[in-house]
Parts: structure tokens; C-alpha cells; sequence
């Protein structure tokens, strides 16, 4: 089966999905992880995340991989592990330009086409129900208010994980700028020509401002039987 997750950035989609894919038993795939490592090879490379030639080139250049490890996942690049490193501020400035270009998409969609041919994949980004899997079996749109998610992106870069109810201080500074970011970022992603940042027609919308992480999971979960008796055999 395959699962689509899509929403914005700090919905709580990563954690959800893979949260679901552990309950479940289905192979988790992190499609804004490949985005960031394509923008991450950019900036190595000395490539202008705006050159839409140059930035094609390296999207199909470059090989992306997941190794799972302990209960985390790894993204390897090239060979090159970049797990941290496609985390960082200047990556994530540079994300929004290079997957606006139509030929990365291209590329990146191939791939993750392929990866679904496996079966029982969970894929969570932003085109996953629209573009990537349109015959989904499950096509979710997790959404927030802006301000819980600066909230939860803010904790993150400090250590903690609100979706665990690990919480961290974080400087209110420090937190305006992640909310003046996302806010920047969604409009980029929402507005560009290619596969726009929207729910599919037959997306389910779950908004999680003022659900905890595991009623979230739950409602994902709740959504199809298949996944409900995968989570019920999970527990056995
Ligand atoms: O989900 P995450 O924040 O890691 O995604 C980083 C960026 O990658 C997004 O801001 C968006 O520009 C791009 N992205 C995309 N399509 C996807 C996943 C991510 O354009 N399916």
C-alpha cells in the first residue's frame, strides 16, 4: 500500500509519518530530504541555487539513499552521509528555488517512483498526493496554524520534540525568525508554477494545532482499515 502525507513545513508530518511507518510496518520516505540534498550538492558544488541548468544536472547526478539505522534514518548523498548537513539555514534558503525547478522535480519524482514500487511505502512532502502517487490509498494534508509550527521548528533546533512533549527554551528572537521563515518558504512553495504546495481533492485534512502527536498518528491510522489492522498486527 502506499500512504501520502503532504503539508508544510512543521506540520508534524516527518514525525507523524514516521511514526506510522513504525506502527504499521511500512517503509518511510522522506521526499523533502531529497530536495534538501540536492541543494545541499548545489552549495558543494559551487552551483547558484538559482541556475535551473546547473541545479538539473546535479539533481540527476546525484544519488540519494536511506539507510535505516537504530530507530533513525540516515540520508546519504553521492556516498557522503548529510543527514546533519541538510539541515542547516543556508540549505534550507536554498531549498525553495531548487525545487521549484521543473526538471529537478522530474528527476526527483523518477526516483521516488521507483521507490514505491517496492509496495508498502509511506511518503510524506509536498506533491506526494497530487504529483507523485496520485492513486495513493491514503492521502493526507497535515496542516497547522504558522505559529504552531515555528513553535515546534523553534524546539526542534534546540533539542527538544514537542511531539514527544520534550520541550526546550528557545529565544523569542530566535523563534520570530523561524516563523518569519516558514511564512516566507509556504508562500514560495504554495505560489511556484511547478506542483504547488496543495491538498489532492480527495486528501483528508488534519489539522494538528491542538492535537497531541498521538492523536495525530491515530487519526492517520483510523483513516483506512488496512492501516488500522497493520497497526492492530503490529502490537501483537
Ligand atoms: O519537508 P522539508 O521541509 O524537509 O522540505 C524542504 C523543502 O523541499 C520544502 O520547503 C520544499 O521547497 C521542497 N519540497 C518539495 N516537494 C516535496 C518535498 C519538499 O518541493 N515533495
Amino acid at each position: 500500500m502506499i500512504v501520502a502525507i503532504d503539508g508544510p513545513s512543521g506540520s508534524g508530518k516527518s514525525s507523524v509519518a514516521r511514526e506510522v511507518a513504525r506502527r504499521c510496518d511500512l517503509t518511510y520516505l522522506d521526499t523533502g530530504a531529497m530536495y534538501r540534498s540536492v541543494a545541499h550538492a548545489c552549495l558543494e558544488r559551487g552551483v547558484d541555487p538559482a541556475d535551473d541548468a546547473g541545479t538539473a544536472e546535479v539533481a540527476r547526478d546525484l544519488r540519494i539513499e536511506f539507510a535505516s539505522c537504530g530507530d533513525g534514518q540516515r540520508v546519504l548523498a553521492g556516498g557522503e552521509d548529510v543527514t546533519a548537513q541538510i539541515r542547516t539555514p543556508e540549505v534550507e534558503r536554498a531549498v525553495s528555488p531548487v525545487s521549484a525547478n521543473p526538471a529537478v522535480r522530474e528527476a526527483m519524482v523518477a526516483e521516488q517512483r521507483r521507490f514505491g514500487e517496492a509496495g508498502d511505502v509511506i511518503a510524506e512532502g509536498r506533491d506526494v498526493g497530487t504529483v507523485v502517487f496520485p492513486n495513493a490509498d491514503v492521502k493526507v494534508f497535515l496542516s497547522a496554524s504558522p505559529e504552531a509550527r515555528a513553535r515546534r521548528r523553534a524546539v526542534q533546533r534546540e533539542g527538544g520534540d514537542l511531539a514527544r512533549g520534550v520541550d526546550a527554551a528557545v529565544d523569542a528572537e530566535a523563534e520570530r525568525a523561524v516563523l518569519e521563515d516558514l511564512v516566507r518558504r509556504d508562500a514560495y512553495d504554495s505560489s511556484r508554477a511547478a506542483s504547488p504546495l496543495r491538498p489532492a481533492d480527495d486528501a483528508v485534512r488534519i489539522d494538528s494545532s491542538e492535537l497531541s502527536f498521538d492523536e495525530v498518528v491515530q487519526a492517520v491510522i483510523a483513516l483506512s482499515p488496512e492501516l488500522s489492522a497493520r497497526a492492530e498486527r503490529g502490537r501483537r
